[in-house]
């Protein structure tokens, strides 16, 4: 589904990840680790395409998405992104959050993918309240559902519950994952915490060891 081939960023010259190779099959929720600096957010970051390679392909689904011919931007790609904290817009409301990325569905078909999405987080009723109105883990249940609406087949998480205190944060991760398998959408976790990775992934690895195919499965 992802196939990320012998892919290389450079920064000021300066290479940040270096013939990096990843496969991920539809479904699959895959965790990466590691200490900040070591590339994790540059990975997501070429694969959502706010960066460019300088070597490698990157394909979504057989089609490609970079490499050094071809540059699709970031909002034809189809991939879903959840950031830490204050990622929601706002001044949206929670619904108006969600319905963001459904451009392509009418009024109906907008107000309906919503509500659905708003039973999925279990947050019914509360469509009409403001990001501040929610507490940290409603407002990422909300993120999440904002990148599940327009049904990406891969969504990206940046270090996700950052924010958040640690009993949350593992409630949180077991919860998406839920989600996640509940409508067969695939993601890459990042980030510095492994119980975190146990709880939400089928399998993990630190950076370092995504290049040895060295993986650790969970049991979850
Ligand atoms: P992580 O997500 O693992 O903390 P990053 O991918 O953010 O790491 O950064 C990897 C390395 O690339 C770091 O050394 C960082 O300083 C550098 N870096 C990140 N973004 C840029 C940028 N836009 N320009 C130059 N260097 C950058």
């Amino acid at each position: 589904m992802l196939k990320i081939s012998d892919i290389q960023v450079v920064y000021n010259q300066t290479p940040i990840l270096d013939q990096f190779n990843l496969d991920i099959e539809a479904g699959e929720i895959v965790g990466i680790l590691g200490p900040s600096g070591c590339g994790k957010s540059t990975l997501l970051r070429a694969i959502a395409g706010f960066v460019e390679l300088a070597k490698g392909e990157i394909c979504l689904n057989n089609a490609c998405l970079c490499n050094c011919k071809c540059f699709m931007p970031p909002e034809k790609r189809g991939v879903g992104m959840v950031f830490q904290d204050n990622s929601l817009f706002p001044h949206l409301t929670v619904a108006g959050n969600i319905a963001f990325g459904l451009t392509k569905l009418n009024k109906t078909e907008r107000q309906n993918r919503v509500n659905e999405l708003l039973t999925l987080i279990r947050l019914e009723g509360m469509g009409n309240r403001y990001p501040h109105e929610l507490s940290g883990g409603q407002q990422q249940r909300v993120a999440l559902a904002r990148a599940l609406a327009p049904k990406p087949s891969l969504i990206l998480f940046d270090e996700p519950f950052s924010s958040l205190d640690k009993a949350l944060s593992e409630h949180l991760a077991v919860e998406i994952r839920q989600l996640l398998k509940q409508q067969k959408t695939a993601a890459i976790l990042v980030t510095h915490t492994q119980r975190e990775a146990e709880l939400m992934c089928d399998r993990y690895a630190g950076l370092e060891d995504v290049y040895a195919n060295n993986w650790i499965e969970t049991a979850a």
